[in-house]
């Protein structure tokens, strides 16, 4: 049985040596060591021989396993350092290569490109953006904004309103609406930020119409400027910019008058046509079919702050000292970012930027 034993240990260490592989090496161990091998096996069986042979063999074959696992973890190193290094060497990636083949990444919707160029443009006039809920209160959407009680855009069949069985009363200034654009946070603003203010608000707003010219869902870009000494010419100096940077170098803005429950004066701002240089007529002598030969495209709302706007401003409020009627000006316009969108890149029907073709989207970016 001795002899069976050097053997034993004389074959594995012979096989381990040749082994040339960490997997050849574990077969190996499952070979001599595992559970179903020879020479456990016969450690497991020294109980049953006789009393004088014990001792010997159990002896033999603990120094033969004790040796064999020794000699097995030493391959085991040399192999596993080798391989690691194999497999480094092999499995370098120059990260400065293209993907093969290339591929395609995704790109902003051109509304939010849109949005985030506008953004850009006031932020470079020094307008700070600031967002605020989607979902308002009557005070914040209509109340505050100086809209009587019977101003149409509060009929229930014009603004979303949320009804809740627990909520207030209906036509309360605690109901929630979906708001209607984002000039509420001109006056969450102003309850924030004591004067100067120079902000810029983008975002979503909600109205029940969907027609070819309509969605239910829109995006705005809404602008206010408040400090002590701010005329209608720094209105039309930062929309001229604004046009310039937007359409072409050789914009020019009009104001014509208007009317909206928050500005006195208000204005609509028309951008002087970029398709036929603002002459109604291309080239060829025939109608510019952008702006329907008048040779303007009308663009965005504006105007001075109506002064009962600052009245809604609460003058106790914790670091805001108020907003002054007597004492500031300013102004303010909104800005629908899809009718930008669709001016700056020719789209003739407002569904397309919704209908999330690729065929479509892909064009921009
Ligand atoms: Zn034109």
């Amino acid at each position: 049985m001795i002899e069976r034993i050097e053997a034993l240990r004389a074959q594995g260490q012979d096989a381990v040596a040749a082994a040339s592989t960490s997997e050849a090496l574990e077969e190996l161990r499952v070979r001599y060591l595992g559970r179903k091998a020879e020479l456990p096996q016969m450690l497991r069986g020294v109980a049953q021989l006789p009393p004088d042979e014990r001792g010997a063999v159990g002896r033999a074959a603990n120094q033969a396993r004790q040796a064999l696992e020794a000699l097995i973890d030493a391959r085991a190193g040399e192999l596993g350092a080798g391989e690691l290094e194999t497999q480094l060497r092999e499995d370098t990636v120059d990260v400065t290569l293209p993907g093969a083949p290339v591929q395609p990444v995704g790109r902003m919707h051109v509304l939010t490109a849109t949005q985030r160029l506008l953004e850009d443009i006031f932020l470079g006039l020094g307008f700070t953006v600031l967002e605020g809920p989607e979902v308002e209160s009557v005070h914040y959407n209509f109340d505050a904004l100086n809209h009587t009680p019977t101003h149409p855009a509060r009929a229930r069949t014009d603004t979303f309103y949320i009804e809740r069985p627990q909520g207030p009363q209906p036509g309360s200034p605690e109901e929630l609406v979906l708001r209607t654009h984002t000039s509420p946070m001109q006056i969450r603003a102003m309850e924030a930020h004591p004067p100067p203010l120079y902000v810029v608000i983008p975002g979503r707003v909600y109205r029940p119409d969907s027609d070819a010219t309509h969605t239910p869902q829109f995006h705005q870009v809404e602008g206010l400027a408040v400090d002590e000494d701010i005329t209608l010419a720094d209105l039309k100096g930062t929309l001229l910019a604004f046009a310039r940077a937007t359409f072409g170098e050789t914009r020019e803005v009009r104001l014509r008058p208007h009317f909206f429950p928050f500005t006195e004066p208000s204005v609509e701002v028309d951008v002087s046509c970029f398709h036929c240089e603002g002459k109604g007529f291309l080239r060829d002598g025939t109608r510019c079919y952008l702006c329907k030969g008048e040779g303007w495209l009308e663009v965005l709302g504006a105007g001075e702050v109506d002064p009962n706007v600052y009245a809604y401003v609460p003058t106790t409020d914790h670091n805001a000292p108020g907003y002054d009627p007597e004492k500031v000006r300013g102004f303010a316009w909104g800005l629908g970012v899809e009718r930008a969108a669709m001016l700056m890149y020719g789209v003739p029907d407002l569904r397309l930027l919704y209908a999330n073709d690729l065929r479509f989207l892909e064009q921009f970016g």
